[in-house]
This record gives C-alpha cells, sequence and structure tokens, in this order.
C-alpha cells in the first residue's frame, strides 16, 4: 500500500472574533485552514486541517508541500515512525505545525485502515472525559466571574483562567472567581509566561492557598532554572512545556532539573499526535500528568480528545474560549454534554464529519 495523492486545499475563515489570551498578542479576524488530503493506492483518504484563527495556513502550506508531500508519496502509510523521523528532520524548512498536520492526516489514515478510531489504535483507556472551559482575555473580574458561573451552571468540569498579566489584578482576578464558584469547583491559572521570579512567587503563593489545581506558565518559556528555583518554594503543582516548539527531545531537561510538576503539548507547537503519544507516556513514567493543550483547529482539537482517550495521566480537555474563534470546517462540532463530558467519536480515524461542502465553496487554491 502507497500514497499516492498529497494536496492542500486552503479554504477561507472569515468573521472571527478578535480575541487575545495573554497581553501582546490579538488574533485576526481573517484566516484560512487547509484540508489536508492523503489518499492510497487502495482509496482510502486521511485528513488533517492546517492553520488557526491566528496562523493561516497558506502561510506554511508552501512548506508542507515543497517538503513533506516528497516524503510521502510512494510512502507506505503504517510507516508512521520512520515517515515522522523523517520530517523532524526537516524542521529546518518547515514548521512543526507542517510536521503535526501530516503525523494527524497519517494518524486518521491508519485508523481507516485498520477499521478502529485513532484512541483505540493507540490504546483506549476511557470513552469519555470532562470538558473545561479555558477563558480568554477578559476586561475586568466581574466577566471573569461571570463566565465561570455561566460553565460552572452548564456542567463543565473545571475553568482556566487567561488573566491581564498584571500581578495584583490577576491575584484579583483568582479571588473574585474563587468566591463566586465555591471551594469545591476546580480552577486553574495560566499566566501565559508573564511574571519575573518575584511576581510569580507571589501570584504562586496566593492562587496555593486559594486552593487552584495548577499553576501554569507563570514564567518565560525556556526559563527552566527559575522555574526549579519556582517549583521549590510551591506546593501547587506548575505546569510549563506548552511553548518551546519541538519533539520529544526538548522534554527531559524539565524533568531531570526538577522544573515542572506536569508536561504539556499540542499537534501544531509539537509535531502531532506521534510526539504528544510519547510524551504523555514519558510523562507516566515520572508519575507526571500531561495536560493537553488545544491546538488551533476542529480538527486537531478532535485529534487532542482522541489522544486525551488513549492515556491515563491526563486530567480533562480543554476548550478554548470563545468556541467560535476555534472551530470551523466541521458538518457537526463536539461538544460536551449537559454534565460536561466529551464522549469517544465511533468512526473510523478521528471520525470527523468534514463539511466538504463548505470546504468546496471557500476554497482559494489547491496546493499539490
Ligand atoms: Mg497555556
Amino acid at each position: 500500500m502507497k500514497i499516492n495523492h498529497v494536496s492542500l486545499s486552503i479554504f477561507t475563515w472569515d468573521n472571527i472574533p478578535v480575541t487575545r489570551y495573554h497581553s501582546s498578542a490579538f488574533t485576526q479576524p481573517n484566516s484560512n485552514l487547509g484540508l489536508l488530503r492523503l489518499r492510497t493506492d487502495e482509496g482510502h483518504e486521511g485528513h488533517a486541517f492546517l492553520g488557526s484563527a491566528s496562523n493561516p495556513a497558506s502561510m506554511d502550506g508552501p512548506q508542507l508541500i515543497r517538503w513533506i508531500a516528497p516524503k510521502l508519496i510512494g510512502a507506505n502509510p503504517l510507516e508512521r515512525e520512520r515517515l515522522h523521523g523523517q520530517m523532524l528532520r526537516q524542521s529546518r524548512q518547515v514548521s512543526y505545525r507542517c510536521i503535526g498536520a501530516a503525523d494527524v492526516a497519517l494518524w486518521d489514515l491508519a485508523g481507516k485502515i485498520a477499521g478502529l478510531p485513532v484512541y483505540a489504535l493507540m490504546g483506549a483507556q476511557r470513552s469519555s472525559i470532562g470538558a473545561y472551559a479555558s477563558s480568554q482575555l477578559l476586561p475586568d473580574p466581574s466577566a471573569y466571574v461571570e463566565q465561570a458561573l455561566n460553565y460552572k451552571n452548564t456542567g463543565w468540569r473545571a475553568y482556566k483562567i487567561h488573566p491581564p498579566t498584571d500581578p495584583d489584578t490577576d491575584i484579583k482576578v483568582c479571588e473574585a472567581v474563587r468566591k463566586a464558584v465555591g471551594d469545591a469547583y476546580p480552577l486553574m491559572l495560566d499566566a501565559t509566561w508573564s511574571y519575573d521570579y518575584y511576581d510569580a512567587l507571589k501570584v504562586g503563593l496566593a492562587i496555593e492557598q486559594m486552593g487552584y489545581k495548577w499553576y501554569e506558565d507563570p514564567l518565560a518559556d525556556e526559563d527552566i532554572h527559575s522555574y526549579a528555583k519556582l517549583r521549590h518554594k510551591l506546593n501547587i503543582p506548575i505546569l510549563a512545556t506548552e511553548y518551546p516548539a519541538g519533539a520529544l527531545d526538548t522534554y527531559p531537561i524539565w524533568i531531570t532539573q526538577g522544573a515542572t510538576d506536569y508536561l504539556r503539548g499540542d499537534i501544531p507547537n509539537k509535531g502531532g499526535l506521534t510526539t504528544m503519544l510519547k510524551t504523555a507516556h514519558l510523562a507516566e513514567a515520572f508519575h507526571m500528568n500531561y495536560e493537553i493543550h488545544h491546538s488551533g483547529n476542529s480538527l486537531n482539537n478532535l485529534a487532542n480528545l482522541h489522544l486525551a482517550l488513549a492515556i491515563p495521566n491526563t486530567t480533562w480537555f480543554e476548550v478554548l474560549l470563545p468556541d467560535n474563534a476555534h472551530r470551523y470546517g466541521l458538518a457537526q462540532e463536539f461538544r460536551p454534554d449537559a454534565q460536561g463530558m466529551l464522549h469517544a467519536p465511533t468512526g473510523p480515524g478521528l471520525g470527523a464529519d468534514i463539511d466538504f461542502d463548505l470546504i468546496k465553496r471557500k476554497t482559494e487554491a489547491v496546493l499539490q
């Protein structure tokens, strides 16, 4: 069996709500996604979406077609390890976003060939997982309170704050939300790499007292030395490693230096499900959680759900708000039920209901 077709259909995505998650970056109202198709000589087809609201596929797509497609054409799609290794060695020419998209499409193809959902192919751990709402940056404490209460009342399992990133304001936001939702409801803070060591310690001690579940990315993303110092002063679990772009070999230093309690990763920044599955198992060896980061588009996030269902050491599934800044291109989007649970897709591969009509109507270019 061989891959005999690789193409990327770039399709327009307009009217995206302009949103931000830390003090310096806004999303844009217009972007595009790429539908990646891998087809075999036996008629199976694997898919992935390239791109997000902030990273249009038209920027990355040409690299994918120039450097990744030639490695896939003629290859056995089930040789995922070999192909993933080859793609990683190309990371000076192509972004991890491209490698991640190709890897997701290979997993989708493998599931379709086997007649199994991807999470079953990986080794099923569970059939459902609770969702948590992950805030955008909001104007004041009362806006966070209103949003947290809304998601708590609709059954979602936890709420994570992306704060304004001024340490004293952030503590006020965390206090107000804790007071509103009560002591039992799980809350997390994602400080988006915004503090120096002393502010990180101040905020960390405050939210530790408030019973927050984890403290995400308080310091600059690769400041391993200060993370290790901070971790020795705090009892609240620290969750780092979301940002540095790279594959499995970027993680050991964080473990050996004692710089984080949990590991983290996503499809576009770490090169796909293959890296993520390995990292989750690496974390398991150290009895660490692997908390999956939202991955920028609907199909990547569906792939994240498969991974979450295939590993024991993850807590909840991240849904980044507002919803419509990250959902596009599926005819049927997956959403939490009234108990805040997301359930296993049943179809083979990713089991996605891709909106091929919409994609056809909105296609700007087909790269191949
Ligand atoms: Mg984060």
